[in-house]
């Protein structure tokens, strides 16, 4: 209960393809830091 609606978006990593539901804070995270699998650089557009 609840862990739905923590994910507010779809990450879908345009290097490798993971897709992952993340939160305001992990998408923050991710455009900060890059793709957690592959490294990649992360833009907005990745977000859905
Ligand atoms: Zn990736």
């Amino acid at each position: 209960m609840g862990s739905e609606e923590e994910a507010e978006y779809t990450f879908v990593c345009p290097e490798c393809g993971e897709s992952l539901d993340v939160n305001a804070s992990m998408k923050d995270a991710l455009l900060d830091r890059g793709c957690v699998i592959c490294g990649a650089s992360v833009s907005r557009s990745a977000f859905a």
